[in-house]
């Protein structure tokens, strides 16, 4: 998928989080937009690419697209990491609710994903859209019409 819809994706999971489990949504959204942009630091020409390139080169030439930073792997690491450091709930639970949401629209595109790297194993929803085609444009009315729904429930 691409970066904007991503975003969505990490919008709608944390409001959706936020929603139903009573995090603070405000702080949910902004780490989650975060955490559903760091998977793609593995490619270069993403938008988490473009600013960090030299740690998107180094990680793209090592592991290539969609592959270790787009695993289970990665999620717990980096769960485990941000429990050491985050103190906030809402924080923390908002950056792995965005990055789950990555793994799940990518999952949901005609290449997959390699969700048990360092196994090759690819894994693809049964439903699944080209990345950047109309299917996309859709899904991405989506997730915001779904960030709506829950924005307004959280308003409410
Ligand atoms: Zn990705």
């Amino acid at each position: 998928m691409t970066g904007k819809t991503h975003i969505m994706g990490g919008v709608a999971s944390c409001t959706a989080v936020a929603y139903f489990y009573g995090y603070d949504p405000i702080l949910m959204t902004a780490s989650g937009t975060l955490g559903a942009l760091i998977p793609d630091i593995c490619h270069t020409k993403s938008k988490i690419g473009r600013r960090l390139p030299i740690l998107s080169t180094l990680i793209s030439s090592i592991f290539g697209h969609r592959t270790f930073t787009h695993s289970l792997l990665f999620l717990l690491l980096t769960a485990f990491a941000a429990h050491l450091y985050l103190t906030d709930q809402s924080i923390l639970v908002g950056l792995m609710a965005g990055m789950a949401s990555h793994l799940l629209l990518d999952a949901g595109t005609t290449n997959g994903i390699k969700l048990f790297f360092p196994s090759s194993i690819k894994f693809r929803l049964p439903l699944y859209i080209k990345t950047g085609g109309k299917a996309e444009q859709a899904v991405l009315a989506a997730l915001t019409i779904l960030s709506c729904y829950f924005i307004a429930g959280l308003m409410a």
